[in-house]
């Protein structure tokens, strides 16, 4: 007998129990991207491997280690399966030059890809969805884009989550601040650990992000990239805070905030909560002025986040709000050979009507079906024996309510009282 074969380390299956949660969130999710102007775009999972060296930067955990990247056997293109989705929405805007008549709010929603250690709340396949405003230089598109999440987190009821931001200043800020940061480190060399040694030169900044608690007394006193910020980085940082205050959303400014990309600049952010145990992060985000410049376009200033679906449907559910299972309004049970025929008949037409219907297909006794019939969830069975289907008639029985009893409908008027029966 040969092995059952398994899904993919780290790649999931969302059954149908979950993924009709997911669909139920994804149907809120739209509604909240249209009620800010986002519209959709679509982009494939698949692109060129240099997308991501030359948007996310070289020296990050993603292009160092996480990337799921293959040489195409039939013709030698060099491809990864995308670890996050800015890079590829910001190449797609370019090559359909969609900034052509001003800035554009954009989302998608979809499955990243990253070869990391899977554990509860990280995955290799995982979702998320993209939020990507290009073109606005502002503080208040960023300001915008953090009461969204707000009004995401409220819609569905979940609290604990904390926002945490912190300004990355300019390249020319960044760069003081670098130097700086290189001169704390290399005299206490002794105190960093392997992987703060492997970037001391490469991205010095990331091991502020260290989570080693060996190293926290150092990091905690290290330079803070805020105190080199000039005054139009401080101005920018200023007017979003004071959107943020005006819309009584608190705050904490967290000065080793840096995130994992290299893209950002000025504004970042980061929503996290502490009931996910280590894989707190359910948002993070910030502007990216100089990306589109970097993958070859005319310079514009953008502002995104991503959200991590995995996480926030973690947190929805441990917080109560999973959405009820979606049954079916009717079960169609029928016996005998002209009941048969006349079912088919009954369901398209409930269909017609507007009804989600579950037909009882593969046949058995009518006590199996009716057992079905109430598995299935659905509030209201329609049974057909072969004198009502002569009659051209159904008997209607109430599954749920004890109170109501079943009768017999004639099948031209069997959607109104269906209608009746559910929604009076
Ligand atoms: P982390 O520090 O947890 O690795 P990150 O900085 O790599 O996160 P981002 O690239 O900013 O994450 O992605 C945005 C969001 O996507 C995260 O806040 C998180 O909610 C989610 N996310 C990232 N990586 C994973 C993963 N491997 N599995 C599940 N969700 C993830
Ligand atoms: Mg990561």
């Amino acid at each position: 007998m040969s092995q059952t074969l398994q899904a993919v380390r780290g790649m999931n299956d969302i059954l149908p129990e979950e993924a009709e949660q997911w669909e139920e969130f994804e149907d809120m999710l739209r509604d909240w991207l249209r009620a800010y102007a986002y519209r959709p775009i679509r982009m494939p999972l698949v692109e060129p491997t240099p997308l991501f060296a030359r948007a996310i930067g070289a020296a990050t955990d993603i292009v160092e280690k996480e990337m799921y990247s293959f040489i195409d056997s039939l013709n030698g293109e060099e491809l990864t399966l995308r670890p996050e989705g800015t890079a590829g929405c910001v190449r797609a805007v370019l090559q359909h030059n969609l900034l052509y008549d001003g800035p554009k709010r954009l989302c998608y929603l979809g499955p990243m890809f990253r070869h990391e250690r899977p554990q509860k709340g990280r995955y290799r396949q995982f979702h998320q969805v993209g939020v990507e405003a290009l073109g606005f230089a502002g503080p208040d598109i960023d300001a915008e884009q953090i009461l969204m999440c707000q009004r995401l987190w409220d819609d569905l009821g979940l609290t604990d989550i904390r926002l945490e931001i912190n300004s990355l200043g300019q390249v020319e800020e960044r760069s003081r601040h670098r130097a700086d940061l290189l001169a704390y480190f290399e005299e206490r060399s002794e105190l960093l650990d392997g992987d703060a040694k492997r970037r001391l030169h490469s991205n010095p900044l990331r091991i502020l992000d260290s989570k080693n608690p060996a190293m926290q007394e150092m990091v905690e006193a290290a330079p803070k990239l805020i105190e080199y910020l000039g005054e139009e980085s401080l101005a920018h940082f200023a007017g979003v805070q004071a959107l943020l205050k005006d819309a009584g959303i608190p705050c904490r400014i967290n000065p080793r905030l840096v995130r994992g990309l290299d893209y950002y600049n000025l504004t970042v952010f980061e929503w996290v909560t502490d009931r996910l145990g280590s894989q707190g992060t359910v948002c993070a985000g910030g502007r990216y002025d100089g990306l589109i410049a970097q993958l070859g376009g005319k310079p514009q200033p953008a502002c995104g986040f991503a959200l991590g679906i995995e996480r926030l449907l973690a947190l929805w559910r441990e917080q109560g709000g999973a959405a009820p299972r979606i049954a079916p309004d009717v079960y169609v049970v029928h016996q005998g050979e002209q009941a048969y025929r006349f079912a088919f008949r009954v369901a398209e037409g409930l269909r017609d009507s507007g009804f989600a219907v579950q037909l009882h297909c593969g046949g058995g006794s009518f006590k199996a079906q009716m057992k079905r019939a109430d598995a299935s969830g659905a509030a209201l069975a329609v049974i057909i024996g072969d004198i009502e289907a002569a009659a051209n008639e159904v008997s209607l029985k109430p599954l749920r309510d004890e109170s109501k009893q079943q009768r017999r409908v004639a099948f031209d008027q069997l959607a109104e009282a269906i209608g009746e029966l559910l929604f009076d």
